[in-house]
């Protein structure tokens, strides 16, 4: 096993069948490692020289055997295919908003080969994966040297493709809260092109309180910032001054389009970008109350 020439393009090619092998090959590896799942990011960026990986550690020999429920969680292994997500029955019954939004990644061949631990640890701000495991509330559970743990959505997605992974760690499952009967979901998003990468999109969840008239929500921002942007109390307080009404729903939307400052490029203007998150957030919203 030799190192690559520093700029070279050549890697060295390891596979691991297990999590253990490839968080093994990855300290071994150091820094100039790269974990590579389904391709559908990675590759790219290696084709472009974004990625000089001096090795890759192919984590496709992992067995994955696909979602499952514990203790009041959706499990799906890292290393279940977003297609493999799209037909299992427990997420469409237990989990319609992620199914949606794994409906809407790429297209056919990007599902068939793409990761849902590959899309989380990517962290692409306009992925769609991302923007509905933050807004359900869900868990990363992520594997080291020292042992396992389990990192909240809202504290995994740091900023651009970058996450609080630990260069030692992998990715080995996603854990989603299951919604009850009561729950309402909704996700919406705009594209410029068939199979294109979202301009904006938006993930609410409705979490019904048996306490409370007004359900908790959390409302998830994607394309408008460096990370999926969860709306914080104030952006929601129409909500709790006025209930899930119409009303609220136009104040939230509009709140949320003044609270952000995307950037433009050669996709979309940030005027543009601010326009969708209002219209996008106002259906999200009037669908996961049931106003839609
Ligand atoms: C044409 C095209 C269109 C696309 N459109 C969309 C879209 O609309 N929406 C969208 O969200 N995505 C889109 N994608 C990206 C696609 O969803 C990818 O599948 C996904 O972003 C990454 O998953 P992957 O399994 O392919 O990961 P890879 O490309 O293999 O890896 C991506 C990154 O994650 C790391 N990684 C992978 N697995 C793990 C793990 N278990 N633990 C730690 N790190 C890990 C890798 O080291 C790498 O840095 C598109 C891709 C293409 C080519």
């Amino acid at each position: 096993m030799s190192a690559a020439a520093p700029n070279s393009s050549a890697f060295e090619y390891q596979t691991a069948d297990c999590w253990e092998e490839a968080i093994k090959l990855r300290a071994l590896w150091g820094e100039g490692a790269k974990l590579i799942a389904g391709g559908q990011s990675l590759v790219p960026m290696i084709n472009l020289r974004l990625a000089m990986p001096a090795a890759l550690i192919d984590l496709n020999p992992i067995v994955s055997s696909g979602p499952w429920l514990d203790q009041g969680e959706l499990v799906i292994p890292a290393m279940t295919r977003h297609r493999a997500v799209l037909d299992s029955p427990l997420v469409a019954t237990h989990f319609p908003m992620l199914a949606k939004a794994v409906g809407l990644v790429g297209n056919v061949r990007v599902r068939n080969r793409g990761t849902i631990g590959g899309s989380v640890s990517h962290a692409d701000p306009t992925g769609e994966i991302p923007c509905v495991v933050l807004a359900a509330g869900g868990r990363i559970v992520v594997q080291g040297p020292s042992g396992m743990r389990s990192v909240p959505a809202d504290d995994f997605f740091l900023t651009y493709l970058t996450t609080a992974t630990d260069l030692d760690e992998v990715v080995t499952e996603i854990r989603l809260p299951v919604a009850g009967d009561q729950d309402g979901w909704g996700f919406d998003e705009v594209t410029r092109r068939f199979s294109d990468f979202a301009t904006v999109e938006v993930a609410v969840s409705a979490r019904s309180r048996a306490s409370e008239e007004i359900p908790e929500l959390r409302v998830v921002l994607g394309g408008v910032a460096d990370r999926p942007l969860l709306l914080g109390e104030d952006i929601l307080e129409p909500f709790r001054r006025l209930g899930a009404d119409p009303q609220a729903i136009d104040e939230v939307a509009q709140n949320a389009a003044n609270s952000i400052s995307p950037e433009s490029d050669v996709h979309a203007s940030a005027d543009y970008r601010r326009r969708l998150t209002q219209v996008l957030t106002r259906r999200s919203l009037a669908q996961a109350v049931g106003l839609g």
